[in-house]
C-alpha cells in the first residue's frame, strides 16, 4: 500500500520560470515554509489552465503543493499580488527581474527566507513608488540583502583605531569605514551624508527601508562603494544585470 501524498501549503513568490515542452512549466519558489523549492505546473501554458496568469515571475500569494517521488506539483494558487505594475514599466521590470535573481542566488532548501520575502515586497512597491529613484532602489536592496545574510560592511567603527567614522574611506580589504588618517591602501572615499546613509540602510527595519532620498553626490558614492563591494562579496554574473540602466 503506497502513502498518499499530501497537500502541503506555503506562502510565497515565484522567483523564475522555464518553459517544459508545449503545456508544462517548472517553476522556482521562495517560500516561507520550505526555501527556495523547484515545483513543476502541468499543464501551466495551456489556455484553460487555472495556472495561466499565476505561473508567472513576480507572483505572490499561497501554493498548494504535493511532494511526490521527490518533486513537488503544484496544485492550486491563490494569489495576493501579480506586482503588474512592474511589469508594464520595461525599466523597472528589469530591475524587478534582478531582484529575484539576486535572492535566487543565495536562497537554499529549507532555509527561513521570511526576510528575503519581505524584502523582495518593500523592495517592488519601492520600484512602484515613483518618489524614489529605481537605481537608489536597487543599491538599498543590495546592501540589505547582505546585512540580511550576516554579511554587512562596518560601517561605524574605523579598524585602525576603532573610533567612530563621520568621514572618511571605505577599505575594501577590511570592508570597513576608516579614516583618511589611518588609511592604508587604496580606498573609496565616503562623506560623512553617505556614511549616514549606510548606517541608515544596515540598522532599519525593512518597512522603514525606502523612507528617504539622497543627493547626487551621496548616490554617487553609494553606488561606487556598492558596486566594488558586490564585486568582492559575489563571485557570480547576474545575467538581469546588463538590463539595467544607471
Ligand atoms: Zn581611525
Amino acid at each position: 500500500m503506497g502513502i498518499k501524498a499530501q497537500d502541503i501549503i506555503v506562502n510565497g513568490i515565484i522567483l523564475s520560470t522555464m518553459d517544459l515542452g508545449e503545456a508544462d512549466k517548472r517553476l522556482v519558489l521562495l517560500t516561507k515554509q520550505l526555501g527556495k523549492i523547484t515545483v513543476f505546473a502541468y499543464g501551466a501554458k495551456r489556455q484553460k489552465s487555472p495556472f495561466i496568469a499565476a505561473a508567472n515571475p513576480f507572483v505572490c500569494g499561497e501554493f498548494s503543493i504535493v511532494s511526490t517521488r521527490g518533486a513537488y506539483r503544484l496544485k492550486s494558487v491563490r494569489c495576493d499580488n501579480y506586482f503588474r505594475e512592474l511589469m508594464e514599466e520595461y525599466n523597472k521590470s528589469c530591475y524587478a527581474f534582478y531582484f529575484l535573481e539576486f535572492v535566487s542566488y543565495f536562497a537554499m532548501e529549507n532555509m527561513d527566507c521570511t526576510d528575503y520575502l519581505n524584502l523582495l515586497y518593500q523592495s517592488f512597491k519601492a520600484l512602484i513608488n515613483e518618489e524614489i529613484p529605481d537605481k537608489l532602489v536597487r543599491y538599498i536592496f543590495e546592501l540589505k540583502m547582505f546585512t540580511i545574510n550576516g554579511e554587512a560592511p562596518e560601517v561605524y567603527k574605523c579598524f585602525n583605531c576603532q573610533e567612530d567614522v563621520e568621514n572618511g574611506y571605505f577599505s575594501l580589504i577590511r570592508k570597513c569605514v576608516v579614516h583618511q588618517s589611518c588609511a592604508d591602501m587604496k580606498n573609496i572615499p565616503l562623506g560623512p551624508s553617505t556614511i549616514y546613509t549606510l548606517q541608515y540602510i544596515i540598522s532599519a527595519s525593512l518597512s522603514r527601508l525606502y523612507c528617504f532620498k539622497v543627493s547626487n553626490e551621496v548616490y554617487l558614492e553609494f553606488k561606487k562603494m556598492m558596486d566594488e563591494y558586490r564585486r568582492i562579496m559575489v563571485n557570480y554574473t547576474f545575467k538581469s544585470e546588463v538590463f539595467l540602466t544607471e
